[in-house]
């Protein structure tokens, strides 16, 4: 994924960073525990399509 797209995409919720997790292919935000789908290199920034993450899953990256 390129670094430049990944500095300029802010998590649509707080418009915090996001952590790009390249095992997952997600983009998280920590804030909100939620972590948005990679499909076909494109960022899916949309809440509705969001992953939560459980509370025990530790945030990598
Ligand atoms: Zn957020």
């Amino acid at each position: 994924m390129d670094a430049k797209l990944l500095e300029i995409l802010v998590c649509p919720l707080c418009k915090g960073p996001l952590v790009y997790d390249k095992n997952r292919l997600e983009l998280i935000c920590k804030g909100d525990r939620l972590a948005y789908p990679i499909r076909d290199g494109i960022p899916t920034m949309l809440e509705s399509e969001a992953r939560e993450l459980p509370a025990d899953e530790e945030v990598r990256a």
